[in-house]
C-alpha cells in the first residue's frame, strides 16, 4: 500500500463544532469522544487509524448514529464517522450492490428498484446498510429470505493493521464470519456488497384498530402466526402516538394497536393470508394493498429524523394465552404506559435455520422479538421510562429465550448476551486475532 497521507481534520472538545460533530441519530445518546473525524476514502480511514495509534486513542466507527446509545465511555476514543465517496454500483445481471460504508437504506432500495430489485432492509429508510448488516439485519422479508447478513458477497475492511482487505467466504472467511453479525469490533468497514432480491411489488402496509381491540386482535395474531406462511415477516405493536402535527390525524393522542407486514406474493394470496387479522375486529384504518417494493421501507412509520429515546428488548420464544394477558396488562389500554410503542415482531420461517456458510447471526433463535421504545422529549420522561420499559421486559421474562438481538440491544454492554456460548468464544478469539490490542471500540464488546 502507499504510504498514509494526513488524516482528514479532527474535532476536538476545545472545537466549536464539537456538539455538531459528536451527535448521533439517537439524541438520548452523549457520545463524548476524544476526538471526531470524518472520513470518504480509505485512505483516510487508514491515516485516522494510524492518528489514533499514535495518540494512544481507540478508534470507534459510525455510520448514523442509530445504535449509539449502545456505545460504552469514549472518553479515551476515536469517533470515526464513515462517509466513503463512491456510487452505489448495482450489478443487475448478478443481483448485487456494492454499497459504500456511510449509505443509508433508502438510495440503495431506490436505486436497486430501477432494476427491478430490492433489497433486505430494515423497518426505517434511514439506518445505515453497514451498522445494520453487520448487526445481522431483520427485514419485513427475513421469515422467506432469512438475515440480511446471509445475503452479503464480500466485505471491505481496513482491520487494526491499517491493512484494507476485501473479505468473503474465501478470503479471511473467520473474519468474513464474524463480521456478518458480530458488529462493529472488528475494523472500519469502507464497503459491503449485497445481494438483492427479485422482488418489484409486495402486498404490505399496516392495519390500525382502536387500542380497546388489543386483546381480540393481539390473539388472532398469535394464533395466525403459528401457521402464517413464511412469505409475510409482520410486526404488532400498541402504539400511544403523540398528538403531533407529523402522526396522521386518526392515530394522534389516541392509542392503538397495529399490525404491518410485507408478504412476498400476489395480492389475492396476501389478502387471504391475513384475513383471519382483519376479521378478529373491524379496522379503524387499513392501509394493506399491493404497493412497489420500495413503500416497504415505510410501512412501520419510523421516524426519519434524529430523536430521543430509549428503548429495551428481548428474544422471546412461543407465546401462550397467559403472556398475551401480561403483554396487554403492561403495554394495552388501562395499562397507563407511556411508551410509545410496545412491539412484537413475528419470527420463524427462514429465520430458524443458519444457511450454510452462514456468519455468527445466522438464524434467530427465537419465535417473536419484544422490543419497548419510550420518547425522551421532556425531563419528567428520565424518571418514567426507564420502569415502563422494565415493566414490559419484566412481565416478558418467564418467555424469554435467554439471548438477544445484537441491532435491537440498545442498552449496549457484552456481545456475549447476543450470542450461544460456541459462538462468542469463536468470536472472542477472532477479535484477538484480527485486532490484538483491541483498538476498536463498538456498541457490544467481544473480549
Ligand atoms: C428507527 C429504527 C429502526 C430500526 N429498524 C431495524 C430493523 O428493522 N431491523 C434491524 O435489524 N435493525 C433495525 N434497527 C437497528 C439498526 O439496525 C441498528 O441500530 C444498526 O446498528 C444501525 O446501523 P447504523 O450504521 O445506522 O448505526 P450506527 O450507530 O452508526 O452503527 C451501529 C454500529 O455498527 C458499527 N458500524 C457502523 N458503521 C461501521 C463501519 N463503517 N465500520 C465498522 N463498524 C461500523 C459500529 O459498531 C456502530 O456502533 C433500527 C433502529 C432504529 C433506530
Amino acid at each position: 500500500m502507499p504510504s498514509i497521507t494526513t488524516p482528514p481534520p479532527l474535532v476536538t472538545p476545545e472545537d466549536e463544532a464539537y456538539d455538531a460533530a459528536r451527535q448521533a441519530w439517537n439524541l438520548a445518546a452523549d457520545p463524548r469522544p476524544a476526538a471526531v473525524a470524518t472520513a470518504t476514502t480509505v485512505d483516510e480511514v487508514r491515516a485516522v487509524i494510524a492518528h489514533a495509534r499514535s495518540q494512544g486513542l481507540r478508534v470507534t466507527a459510525q455510520g448514523t448514529g442509530h445504535l449509539a446509545s449502545a456505545l460504552p465511555s469514549l472518553e479515551r476514543t476515536l469517533l470515526l464517522k464513515t462517509q466513503m465517496a463512491g456510487p452505489i454500483a448495482v450489478d443487475a445481471a448478478a443481483r448485487t450492490a456494492r454499497v459504500p460504508a456511510g449509505t443509508t437504506w433508502e438510495p440503495v432500495v431506490m436505486a436497486a428498484a430501477e432494476h427491478g430489485l430490492t433489497a433486505l432492509h430494515g423497518s426505517a429508510p434511514d439506518v445505515g446498510v453497514v451498522g445494520y448488516t453487520l448487526g445481522g439485519g431483520l427485514s419485513f422479508y427475513a421469515r422467506e429470505y432469512g438475515m440480511a447478513a446471509n445475503h452479503v458477497r464480500a466485505i471491505e475492511v481496513v482491520t487494526a493493521d491499517g491493512e484494507p482487505r476485501r473479505v468473503d467466504g474465501e478470503h479471511d472467511p473467520d473474519l468474513f464470519w464474524a463480521l456478518r453479525g458480530g458488529g462493529g469490533a472488528f475494523g472500519v468497514v469502507t464497503a459491503i456488497e449485497i445481494e438483492l432480491l427479485p422482488i418489484e411489488r409486495v402486498y404490505a402496509g399496516a392495519i390500525f384498530w382502536p387500542a380497546s381491540d388489543a386483546p381480540a386482535v393481539m390473539r388472532a395474531w398469535v394464533d395466525w402466526c403459528a401457521t402464517a406462511p413464511s412469505s409475510i415477516t409482520s410486526s404488532m405493536r400498541i402504539l400511544n402516538l403523540p398528538p403531533l402535527p407529523e402522526v396522521p390525524e386518526p392515530l394522534r393522542g389516541v392509542p392503538h394497536i397495529a399490525f404491518d407486514g410485507a408478504f412476498v406474493g400476489d395480492a389475492a394470496a396476501g389478502a387471504e393470508s391475513i384475513a383471519p387479522l382483519r376479521a378478529a375486529a373491524p379496522p379503524k384504518i387499513d392501509m394493506f394493498a399491493e404497493v412497489p417494493a420500495t413503500a416497504v421501507m415505510r410501512i412501520h412509520g419510523d421516524p426519519e429524523e434524529p430523536v430521543p429515546y430509549l428503548s429495551r428488548d428481548a428474544m422471546l420464544g412461543p407465546l401462550d394465552e397467559a403472556a398475551i394477558d401480561a403483554f396487554l396488562a403492561v403495554a394495552g389500554e388501562g395499562s397507563g404506559s407511556p411508551l410509545v410503542a410496545a412491539e412484537l415482531r413475528q419470527l420463524g420461517g427462514a429465520l430458524r435455520e443458519a444457511p450454510a456458510g452462514a456468519g455468527v447471526t445466522g438464524s434467530m433463535p427465537a419465535e417473536f422479538m419484544l422490543f419497548g421504545v419510550g420518547m425522551m422529549m421532556a425531563p419528567e420522561h428520565a424518571e418514567a421510562m426507564p420502569p415502563a420499559l422494565e415493566r414490559v421486559i419484566s412481565a416478558m421474562r418467564p418467555w424469554e429465550t435467554g439471548l438477544r438481538y445484537l441491532n435491537f440491544a440498545e442498552a449496549g454492554g457484552s456481545a456475549e448476551a447476543c450470542f450461544a456460548a460456541d459462538a462468542y468464544a469463536r468470536l472472542v478469539r477472532t477479535r484477538r486475532e484480527w485486532d490484538p490490542d483491541g483498538l476498536f471500540v463498538s456498541s457490544h464488546d467481544i473480549s
